[in-house]
């Protein structure tokens, strides 16, 4: 967990202080993850606001692939050629955003020559340019590259690790509002920091089903979960059901959902979600919460046993 901590290089790579540097490399083994953050920088570079707001003129230019300060190389070989016009093009100066953007995603399709002819300018790095690197094989770039490079490591964040994260920055005191825009993981986690409850939430029923195998244990699981909001308990306790039917849409770590998924299976969870559904309408009506569970933990188990 504490690696996925340290992955925070996103946030501090990206320097939000702003103080940018010259060169990014965002790599990982998810090439369309890569090149979705890369490009939501890239356009937070050019946005009028800064936050890649999507509104201003900087932000519709750059989605219209009309910026006059961005280019974006994408192409199954990058040859020398294609770095000299883009070098060609770094001596001008910026003509409407503050800063020239030369975005190169899955940089590992430049050749060696070509880039050779890039560390040169990577090496003399011009003060109105950034350029934007991506790459899924961070081996096929030159050494000498990739030391001229603030490299970005994007990673494949479960919910936890979110969670984690963002608590993190959050004591860090790290403004990440700057960079973010709605589609943009980090919202999201930050969201999730500020749902504390809502992980505890998950946890304990986790833990609940984990260690209820047999109508015996419920007296003990009931008395041991404590919920502080009930009616939480209810949507998480569904949304947790639901991503164990649904593998697509599921967004828990699987660790979360396993001891669920270890004992019921589809059939039983169909049959499960109107009984949680039933639970819910109870608390609405003032039944206590000690009494509605017992039974919902009673009947989900008889289901259980019912659809092996
Ligand atoms: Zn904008």
């Amino acid at each position: 967990m504490l690696e996925s901590v340290k992955q925070t290089s996103v946030y501090s790579a990206l320097k939000l202080n702003n103080v940018l540097s010259h060169a990014y490399l965002f790599y990982s083994a998810d090439k369309e993850k890569n090149n979705q953050i890369a490009l939501t920088f890239a356009r937070s570079l050019v946005c009028t606001n800064g936050t890649g707001c999507g509104i201003c003129n900087g932000c519709k230019q750059f989605v219209g692939n009309s910026h006059p300060d961005v280019i974006v190389l994408q192409q199954d070989s990058i040859k020398v050629d294609d770095v000299k016009l883009l070098i060609e093009k770094l001596s001008t100066k910026p003509i409407s955003a503050n800063k020239k953007v030369f975005v190169i995603l899955n940089a590992e399709t430049i050749n060696e020559t070509a880039q050779n002819k890039l560390l040169k300018s990577l090496e003399e790095p011009n003060e109105s340019t950034i350029f934007v690197l991506t790459t899924t094989k961070t081996d096929k770039l030159l050494p000498t590259i990739l030391s001229r490079l603030n490299k970005v490591f994007v990673p494949n964040f479960s919910v936890n690790d979110k969670f984690l994260i963002s608590n993190e920055l959050l004591k860090q005191n790290i403004d990440i509002s700057k960079f973010v825009e709605k589609d943009f993981s980090l919202t999201e986690m930050l969201n999730l920091a500020t749902n504390e409850e809502y992980f505890k939430t998950i946890n304990q029923i986790s833990q609940l089903f984990y260690n209820l195998n047999s109508t015996a244990d419920i007296p003990k699981v009931a008395s041991a979960l404590e919920v502080e909001n009930k009616q939480l308990f209810f949507s998480c306790l569904t949304e947790m059901l639901l991503s164990c039917l649904n593998e697509k849409e599921n967004k828990f770590d699987e660790k979360i959902l396993l001891p669920i998924k270890l004992k019921f299976n589809n059939k039983a969870l169909m049959k499960c979600l109107p009984l949680v559904d039933e639970g819910y309408k109870y608390l609405m009506s003032n039944v206590n919460f000690s009494y509605i569970l017992d039974n919902l933990l009673f009947n989900m188990l008889k289901e259980k046993f019912l659809c092996k």
